[in-house]
């Protein structure tokens, strides 16, 4: 194996077989899928209702300790070990992915398609545009936007009658409410359908949202960046719009959850929902394509749904339902789905339990915890690192006390984490070169200590599915006993129980301390009757607490709660978390800088 070769090199290198040979190999009929390209198909929702009666095969959620700078590897992870349980073990496999966002490509850390010898191919497609589903997204989030101003302006230029006339238009010498606007009398408790015998008292309240301009809550989408002078973005993967995109169980739920989105108070206090604006099912019609998931595959020909890609700190960090529940029917009872939570457990794992097998109904048999020696090593104590700077001797240079440093501090912490919910724990040692073995030996030793079934050294980025073939095998063992899942709060405790049930039991946390304004904003969604919602913590990903720059497992903190917000059609409560802000910016030297298209030959160079 060559290892100076580039991700894109090494997917560059192997020629996908076409999508509808994939397709048939795993059971899906023609008609079932939508080719986009040679490589790539959206899947119709409509299997799910042909292998109705076919039993789910296992539920693997792939997790990491703390990022940090020096990388974990959980795509790749996830990639290694459905290459090593389909082409090792020959066990029906499929990885659930989410697609990556522009931010990240573009920015910092590069394309999400795993690495090395575990990688979604072709990685250029899986890192760019895919199949549009998130410039839907970005689509949908602008038309609220422009069905907000348009609303405004038309309600403070027009009379009650003007607005009414307009609102519901006469054919024929008739008029006739639309089915939205039935919907909105009736929430009005207006139980009327002919538009001639509404009161004027009635049309005034039909047709005034009277939103409060200062309690608009709705945020326009943008794909990266956030560095402009005014307010009111919010970039589209982490948009409520995804989030529905993610936990939606069907067309007919999505196109719910997208109604019920909340985009403001009026001035009354009321919520101001999107099928306020008669803007939902225009919304269903923008995200329909949108909820199909995307079939690729992987470098050893294993199928791989790509869908949905919410990031885990600022919003629930975890790929689709509807990839997941369409991928254990396909696997059939013995087989596999692998799907991965963003960044550390204690944010993407604890939002995939209590958020996303809430939504679901499905429950996970194995937690496999990603860990890297380097990344330990930094969470023992090892000194930070700048990007493109030289690694320190720490990480290059075995250092057993840094190591078990980072494993009975962080790797501890992660593993007793993942027990709160009742899932076995495999931790898989993704191995990098500098790495030793005594230092391999003495991570799988702790984590064992630690309570995990299993702890396994996985070499997928160097060697492909073989590299994993034990981890597999571990994953297929600790699979086959029975979990005894629990969620870890009962939705129905007040909005600041939920709250400072996480942030003790999982982040570590003595108590949290809520702003006046957190606190207001609580009170309110609980008189509105949002109360029994799920949490999504907007938290750093690089910290178990809320200081970025403190690795390990922090103790002796108070959790800073600034703000709660709530995204109603999503179906959760978010609190934001000391300085965390829900726009990622770019850094001075974001990776664009090497990224080039050659005009003659069509080949993209410097994704990574
Ligand atoms: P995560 O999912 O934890 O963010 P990824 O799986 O996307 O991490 O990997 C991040 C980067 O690290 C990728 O570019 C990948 O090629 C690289 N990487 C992952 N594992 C290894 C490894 N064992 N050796 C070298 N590079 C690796």
């Amino acid at each position: 194996y060559v290892f100076s070769v580039s991700d894109l090199e090494i997917s560059r290198a192997q020629i996908p077989k076409p999508v509808d040979q994939l397709a048939e190999e795993i059971g899906l009929l023609p008609e079932e899928l939508e080719a986009y390209g040679r490589s790539k198909a959206k899947v119709r929702l409509s299997v799910l209702e042909r292998l109705q009666s076919q039993p789910n095969g296992k539920y693997i959620l792939v997790a990491g300790i703390t990022p940090t700078p020096l990388g974990e590897g959980k795509s790749t992870v996830t990639v290694g070990l459905v290459q090593a349980l389909s082409a090792h073990l020959k066990l029906n496999s499929f990885a659930c992915l989410r697609q990556p966002s522009q931010g990240p490509t573009f920015g910092v850390k590069g394309g999400a398609a795993g690495g090395g010898y575990a990688q979604v191919i072709p990685m250029e497609e899986f890192n760019l545009h895919l199949t549009g589903d998130i410039h839907a997204i970005t689509a949908a989030n602008n038309l609220v936007a422009a069905a907000i101003d348009a609303r405004m302006l038309h309600e403070a230029t027009q009379s009650d009658k003007a607005l009414f006339n307009r609102l519901v238009p006469s054919v024929n010498g008739v008029r006739k409410f639309s089915p939205i606007q039935i919907s909105r009398l009736q929430r009005l408790g207006i139980r009327k359908t002919d538009p001639a015998s509404l009161t004027p008292e009635e049309i005034n309240a039909f047709v005034r949202l009277d939103l409060d301009p200062s309690k608009i809550t709705w945020q326009r989408g943008i794909f990266i960046n956030r560095q402009i002078l005014c307010t009111g973005f919010d970039i589209a993967v982490a948009s409520e719009i995804m989030a529905i995109l993610a936990l939606a169980d069907s067309l007919e739920d999505m196109k719910n959850r997208l109604a019920r989105m909340v985009v403001g108070t009026s001035c009354s206090g009321q919520p101001i929902t999107a099928e306020d604006l008669g803007v939902s099912g225009a919304l269903a019609v923008l995200m329909k394509d949108a909820i199909k998931p995307t079939l690729m595959q992987t470098l050893e020909g294993t199928p791989v749904f790509v869908h949905a890609g919410p990031f885990a700190n600022i919003a629930h960090g975890n790929s689709s339902v509807l990839a997941d529940k369409l991928a254990l029917k396909l696997v059939g009872q013995d087989g596999f789905v692998v799907t991965e939570a963003g960044f550390g457990a204690d944010i993407g794992m604890e939002k995939f339990f209590n958020i996303k097998c809430r939504a679901s109904g499905l429950r996970p048999s194995v937690v496999v915890l990603v860990a890297t020696v380097r990344a330990l090593k930094m969470h023992g104590g090892g000194p930070n690192v700048s990007a493109g700077a030289p690694l320190p001797r720490e990480y290059t240079d075995e250092n057993l006390s840094l190591v078990a440093g980072g494993c009975c501090s962080n790797l501890k912490k992660q593993i007793q984490i993942a027990h709160l919910f009742g899932v076995p724990v495999v931790v898989a040692v993704n191995v990098f070169k500098t790495d030793t073995q005594a230092e391999i030996d003495l991570v799988c030793q702790i984590a064992k200590d630690c309570g995990a079934s299993d702890a396994l050294p996985c070499n997928h980025w160097a060697q492909g599915g073989r590299g994993s073939s034990e981890l597999a095998q571990a994953v297929k063992e600790a699979a086959s006993k029975p979990s005894d899942f629990q969620f870890l709060y009962n939705t129905e405790m007040p909005i600041v129980e939920k709250i400072r049930t996480i942030a003790q039991r999982v982040y570590g946390a003595d108590d949290i301390e809520l702003s006046p304004e957190a606190k207001s904003k609580t009170d309110y969604y609980h008189q509105q009757g949002y109360g029994s919602l799920p949490i999504c913590m907007a938290k750093t990903h690089l910290s178990l607490s809320h200081m970025p720059d403190k690795k390990g497992a922090p103790t002796g903190f108070v959790l800073p709660i600034r703000d709660v917000r709530a995204s109603i059609g999503a179906g959760f409560i978010y609190p934001l978390v000391g300085t965390m802000s829900t726009m990622p910016g770019l850094p001075t030297r974001p990776c664009f800088y090497d990224i080039d298209l050659d005009p003659v030959t069509e080949e993209i160079t410097g994704l990574f």
